[in-house]
């Protein structure tokens, strides 16, 4: 057993626990399991509801970002303004011989060895030519591979019965939260910053999934939409993190080909311009807390700047919030993107609804402004019925930016209608302005909930006196107290059964043990990681004290059972040790 846990690596010990004990294991094993599903089982369903209230903890109860849960499903159009429908793709290799389908940039990860950054910039004619030029074949029948192709890694569906109405799976929660800005802006009273948060399943139709927990097809996200005023972009929460230290591989180090550690404070970050904006440099350094509080220290953490063309297509500047895995290495957990007006300015085009804020200044300012003015007379003939809506819509856009795209295209795009410079009038005024109409900026950290699992099952992960023993911080401990008679007659059982419901109605998780002996209880309490055990023995049957264990050092502490409720509580809230446990109150 020792042996077998020196020589495996964690990957491969923790999916066989997780299989054994409840955490997860692949969906659909009794048609053979499909790759890229998994089902949580009781163990790991609530690990994971755990990890996601820190999250909520973190966020929507310090922060006071809104949490809002919208649809999975949504129509094409929303992810043909996204951007999703043209870029949401990855370049894919099909062995001629077996058929077998394969991601090429990963192909060529481990074939050519390329780094990450070389392989996903390939273009498809690049892919062929080093497939040619290092003879790479199928790593299953040694046969050789077909034209490479992109493949559009959104779930299609059709809405209803009706074959046009053509729907996508979301692949991010983000865009749920764009389209319903107006609302949200609305609900925050119109003030910025504010943000939104969704925690919800995510699908993406992964090319060749084989890396557990950390690539699905179906995961949950937890997207975090903070919108605020480019002009005003000062950040309220930066004086509470300004300290904290970031450990960044630089964009600009990467292209030199280093993954050099530049070690700064967030204040540093910010004066040296390797953090753009300051939000952004906020919610990294709340990042890194949120996983340091999920038990992965802060030197097991880096976050790496995407390089142009490493980065989504929304994004100005990305981050990828990086942990240190045994089998995997540098595996990414959050991506922090700053998306700008990208979204919501798409959005408004597609869909023609206004998703600028007005903000008013403190006292008008005299300005010369420009006016766009539809000429219906022009109009009426190119768009006949939809004419009015067109001029409407017209009133509605940047007259700076039609006249702008004008200039330099000789016509605007009105959402999928060109508008020529003869269907209006541009002319300039005088006017009092009250305030400034515009798009609000968004900077977006973006969660995996799977990966946060995986790495904290990981970094709980030990092996004492050669039993496995999951140290979990005891806030996310899926079971917080194991409760056990010492033996199974003279009443002890009925009296733990006592404890274990007073526990549960204070609203403890609680689990009660009275299988086999006490050791074997206490090893299999510890491979749950249960971070205390109450033990119900004869002392307990005469002056109502239990002992209580502590899962990480094996001490134990004794009290009375009245006094347990009130120092569990403080315990679980970090607020007293376990030593603190055998004092009285
Ligand atoms: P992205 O939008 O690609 O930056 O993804 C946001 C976060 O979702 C990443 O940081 C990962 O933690 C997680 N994620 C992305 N793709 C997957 C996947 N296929 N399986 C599990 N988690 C994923």
């Amino acid at each position: 057993m020792e042996n077998k846990m020196k020589n495996t690596d964690k990957f491969t010990l923790i999916n066989e626990l997780a299989r054994r004990r409840g955490f997860f294991w692949q969906a659909y094993e009794m048609y053979g399991g499909v790759s890229g599903f998994v089902t949580y089982g009781a163990l790991g369903a609530k690990l994971k509801q755990k990890i996601e209230n820190k999250v909520r903890e973190f966020f929507v109860s310090n922060l006071g970002i809104m949490e809002i849960e919208g649809p999975i499903i949504a129509p094409g159009k929303v992810f043909e303004a996204s951007g999703h429908v043209d870029n949401f793709k990855e370049p894919m290799v099909e062995c001629l011989q077996c058929k077998k389908k394969i991601r090429a940039d990963h192909l060529l990860q481990e074939t050519a060895k390329l780094s990450a950054s070389e392989a996903e910039k390939l273009s498809l004619k690049e892919i062929k030519e080093t497939i040619e030029k290092y003879g790479v074949r199928c790593p299953d029948c040694c046969g050789d591979f077909g034209e490479p192709k992109y493949f559009l890694t959104m779930f299609q569906t059709t809405i209803g019965p009706y074959s046009d109405a053509v729907g996508y799976g979301r692949p991010e929660a983000a865009q749920g939260i764009f389209v319903e800005f107006r609302r949200l802006y609305e609900m925050a009273r119109e003030k910025l910053p504010f943000g939104a948060m969704q925690i919800g399943h995510a699908l993406r139709n992964e090319i060749s999934p084989r890396q557990g927990l950390i690539r699905l097809r179906e995961f949950t996200i937890i997207d975090i939409e903070f919108f605020f005023d480019p002009e005003d972009p000062e950040c309220f929460i930066l004086k509470d993190v300004e300290k904290e230290k970031l450990r960044l591989v630089l964009a600009e180090n990467k292209l030199r080909g280093s993954e050099e550690i530049v070690e700064t404070t967030v204040k540093e970050a910010l004066e040296k311009g390797y953090i753009k904006i300051a939000w952004q440099a906020a919610f990294m350094a709340l990042a890194k807390r949120l996983l340091m509080d999920l038990g992965v220290p802060g030197e097991k953490q880096r976050f790496v700047e995407k390089l142009p063309w490493e980065r989504a297509h929304y994004s100005k500047q990305s981050f990828d919030q990086e942990v240190y895995v045994d089998r995997w290495g540098w595996v990414e957990v959050s991506g922090h993107a700053y998306r700008t007006d990208y979204d919501l300015k798409q959005h408004m085009q597609f869909s023609g609804v206004d998703t600028r804020v007005f903000k008013e200044y403190e006292k008008p300012v005299e300005k010369e402004k420009t006016f766009v003015k539809p000429l219906m007379a022009k109009l009426g003939p190119a768009f006949k019925g939809e004419a009015q809506k067109i001029a409407e819509m017209l009133l509605e856009a940047d007259p700076e930016e039609v006249e702008a795209s004008i200039k330099e295209r000789g016509y605007y795009m009105l959402g999928q209608h060109r508008i020529l410079p003869e269907y209006i009038e541009i002319t300039r005024e005088k006017v009092k302005e009250l305030g400034r109409r515009f798009i609000p900026h968004v900077v977006e950290p973006s969660f995996g909930s799977d990966r946060l699992f995986y790495v904290a099952l990981e970094y709980a992960y030990r092996v004492k006196d050669d039993r496995v023993v999951l140290s979990f911080p005891r806030d996310i401990a899926p079971i917080q107290i194991g409760v056990y008679p010492l033996v199974n007659k003279d009443g002890l059982p009925q009296k733990a059964l006592q404890v274990r419901e007073l526990l549960a109605n204070e609203g403890f998780a609680v689990e009660y043990d009275d299988a086999g002996s006490i050791g074997r209880r206490y090893a299999r309490a510890d491979e749950a990681g249960i971070p205390l055990g109450v033990t119900i023995d004869y002392e307990t049957l005469k002056n109502d004290t239990v002992t209580v264990r502590d899962r990480d050092t094996w001490k134990q502490v004794r009290n009375s059972i009245d006094n347990l409720p009130e120092l569990l509580c403080k315990y679980f809230r970090k607020k007293i040790s376990f030593e603190d446990l055998g004092n009285p109150v």
